[in-house]
């Protein structure tokens, strides 16, 4: 089956963004956790939670994608940016046992000026505080862009987070199309040497989900401006082929295109529609 879909807003509670993302064309999504810029998450309310898990069942639709806020920093300098990071990511990965087999996705960290091996080190220990064998979701760990002092714009850098992290049985990779490709890896002219260096250096078996984008940069810019699917330096040829490559298709795609629903919609379409 092609898991596609896209980012919705959580505005209205669980089972809008389930209706909404069917009545798109998506069988998957991803949404924030909380305001993006930070601050507290609301409450979950049980019997809007409980409908959208049926719901869903009913749909085929999931896995979900929970984002973690932009300003969720494990390798910031200052200590209280450091204690934000921890108890949000604790209380996140709490709040999503109740939609169990979700997935959740960070963004490593911006070292801020400390290097990349200390930011290495404090990614790593957010890591080890907060994963627990129990737990029903699974983390994953962005591909950046690598743009000013960010972790995780090349593969070595996320395989060392992961193998420094001592629970990772519940730890992959969210692979943004539009972060490699600004971060150097060609996925136009030659995805599967790029997914070649992924498993070698990271291991396939990690990469649990696809964000979707092209790119308004030319390859290895380390900007980080995502543009429509067919609208940008990647182009639809080679999205066509991430979604359709033997390695990757069973894997579940979410746009974080600039788009409205409408926009959405489209894109979804033009997606299968291109789906060998
Ligand atoms: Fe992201
Ligand atoms: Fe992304
Ligand atoms: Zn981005």
């Amino acid at each position: 089956m092609f898991k596609i879909g896209c980012h919705l807003s959580s505005a209205g509670g669980y089972l809008a963004i389930g209706q909404t993302a069917k009545s798109i064309g998506a069988n998957v999504f991803q949404f924030f956790t909380r305001n993006p810029r930070g601050g507290a998450a609301k409450p979950i309310d049980p019997q809007d939670v409980a409908a959208f898990n049926a719901f869903a069942a009913e749909n085929s639709i999931g896995p979900i994608l929970a984002h973690a806020p932009y300003t969720l920093n494990a390798a910031a300098a200052v200590e209280s940016i450091r204690a934000f990071a921890h108890a949000t990511m604790k209380d996140d990965l709490q709040r999503l046992e109740a939609t169990p087999g979700a997935l959740y996705n960070f963004h490593p960290g911006s070292h801020v000026g400390q290097g990349t091996e200390k930011g290495i080190e404090l990614i790593t220990g957010l890591l080890n505080d907060i994963l627990s064998p129990a737990q029903s979701t699974t983390v994953l760990l962005e591909t950046m862009a690598g743009k000013g002092s960010e972790v995780g714009g090349s593969f070595e850098e996320l395989a060392q987070i992961i193998s420094r992290t001592e629970v990772d049985a519940k730890l992959g990779v969210c692979l943004d199309t539009c972060h490699i490709w600004d971060g150097g890896y060609d996925i136009a002219s030659n995805l599967d040497k790029v997914l070649e260096d992924f498993d070698d250096i990271i291991g396939l078996k990690r990469l649990k989900a696809i964000h979707l984008n092209d790119s308004m940069n030319p390859l290895a810019a380390h900007k980080d401006r995502h543009a429509q699917i067919g609208k940008g330096k990647i182009g639809l040829d080679a999205l066509a082929a991430v979604v359709n490559h033997p390695l990757l298709r069973t894997l579940p795609f979410y746009l974080e295109t600039p788009c409205d629903l409408d926009g959405y919609r489209a894109e979804i379409a033009l997606l299968k529609s291109v789906r060998n």
